[in-house]
């Protein structure tokens, strides 16, 4: 079931949080409409600690949740892999779970 959830790469603004063309750029994560879709259920991206925002510097939504700060899980069993981080040995994301810390 898809719900609705406020952008958290824009912070519900609609506006790109780094304002990279210009200073009315729409958020490229929810086009502007400041909420963006997620199927139920999900949790908080571990990766970028749900900010929605790529952890690794680049001014670029996250790589794991795209952007929304959340994720949707299939599962409640926390990766065994990464054991919950999300993130592998090099600080990308766990090739297990993807990122999730789920699985
Ligand atoms: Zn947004
Ligand atoms: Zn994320
Ligand atoms: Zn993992």
């Amino acid at each position: 079931m898809s719900t609705k959830i406020e952008c958290t790469y824009c912070s519900g603004q609609g506006k790109d949080p780094f304002q990279l063309l210009s200073d009315i750029s729409k958020c490229q994560v929810c086009s502007g409409l400041a909420v963006v879709e997620i199927n139920a259920p999900f949790r908080p991206c571990v990766f970028c600690a749900g900010t929605g925002k790529n952890p690794l510097g680049a001014r670029v939504p996250c790589i794991v949740c795209k952007g929304k700060g959340n994720n949707s899980i299939t599962s409640e069993v926390v990766c065994a892999k990464c054991i919950g981080t999300g993130r592998a040995v090099d600080g990308l994301p766990c090739t297990s779970c993807k990122g999730i810390a789920y699985k």
